[in-house]
């Protein structure tokens, strides 16, 4: 039931979704230079409403990692917020929904340059339910390094650097795993194949610093937040041992797909006691309650209504 969706947004119109389509000879296709975001909204069943969760700060970043690829689009984050409600309403979808933007190289070129290239733009809206197991992820270190930042910036959420995430996790699903962490080439810890992660140990929250190649989550930072201001405790940014894993009291990994998804376990050790924990689980229901619009401080500032009030 993933696509089907009636319309998409393409190059400054609304179209037919099944009219959606690219060139074989697309530079991004070949070369895997376009940046996207993953968007959630959820519906909400007594207001009868989609919320949009915190729509500015993925368009903040989708223009942030443009600047990284030399791609130029001819919006401002209030009119791709609006487009973005828009086909929602379009759709007429009245369930959880995942919005895909895709800013990348249109040209039917040959080569790799990323200057003097024209920039498209594409947005859908799918139907969609959990991406990960909420209830304990089984997780192994993965033997792919993540991306360095001076080959391929995790910064930037660039289409292309997702083939790291891919072997990372197909490898991680065929050892039996159910998500692959990935370490820096220095050996720290960075980040799941899409999730960033946080340990729970002696009473504070921890997470790779954004220089540990990591994609600066938009959950992760909702996370940070929530902890520090509504279960006090505060979380540190900094370097993570693999070991420190295997000694945490709780982990979760977090992300726009996987939401707020505990670990139970990390190479055949379990964390804790091997459950979910009372303080991840705790985050996760606030979370949930936060981005379906139910919470009276954070729902009105970053949730979006798709439908008039
Ligand atoms: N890291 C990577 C590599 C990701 O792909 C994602 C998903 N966008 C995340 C972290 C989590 O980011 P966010 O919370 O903004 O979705």
């Amino acid at each position: 039931n993933m696509m089907n969706a009636k319309e998409l947004f393409m190059n400054g119109e609304f179209i037919t979704a099944d009219k959606g389509m690219i060139s074989v000879r697309t530079h991004a296709f070949a070369y895997g230079t376009g940046c996207f975001e993953g968007i959630r909204g959820y519906w909400n069943e007594e207001e009868q409403q989609v919320y949009l969760f915190r729509l500015r700060e993925h368009y903040e970043r989708l223009l942030r990692s443009c600047k990284i690829l030399h791609i130029h689009l001819p919006y401002t984050v209030e009119q791709l917020i609006d487009i973005s409600t828009e086909l929602v309403r379009r759709n007429g979808q009245r369930e959880d929904v995942y919005l895909r933007p895709v800013a990348y190289k249109g040209d039917q070129i040959i080569g790799v340059t990323l200057q003097g290239l024209h920039d498209e733009y594409i947005l859908t809206s799918e139907p969609l339910g959990n991406y990960v197991e909420i209830t304990g992820l089984r997780c192994g270190v993965s033997s792919w390094r993540r991306i360095d930042d001076n080959a391929m910036p995790a910064r930037a959420k660039i289409c292309g650097s997702y083939v790291n995430a891919a072997f990372a996790k197909s490898d991680a699903l065929q050892n039996g795993f159910d998500e692959a962490i990935m370490l820096t080439h220095e050996g720290n810890v960075s980040e799941g194949s899409a999730e960033n992660i946080f340990l729970y140990s002696d009473g504070e929250f921890i997470t790779p610093s954004p220089t540990e190649n990591i994609l600066l989550g938009i959950t992760r930072d909702t996370a940070m937040r929530l902890a520090e201001h509504e279960l006090g405790i505060p979380t540190r940014e900094r370097q993570v041992d693999r070991t420190e894993l295997y000694l945490a009291d709780e982990i979760f990994l977090c992300g726009t797909g996987a939401q707020i998804a505990p670990v139970i376990e990390i190479d055949h050790r379990p964390v804790g006691s091997g459950k979910v924990g009372p303080v991840v689980r705790k985050l996760q229901e606030l979370y949930f309650d936060i981005v379906r619009g139910k919470h009276p401080e954070y729902s009105p500032q970053w949730c979006t209504p798709v439908y008039p009030k």
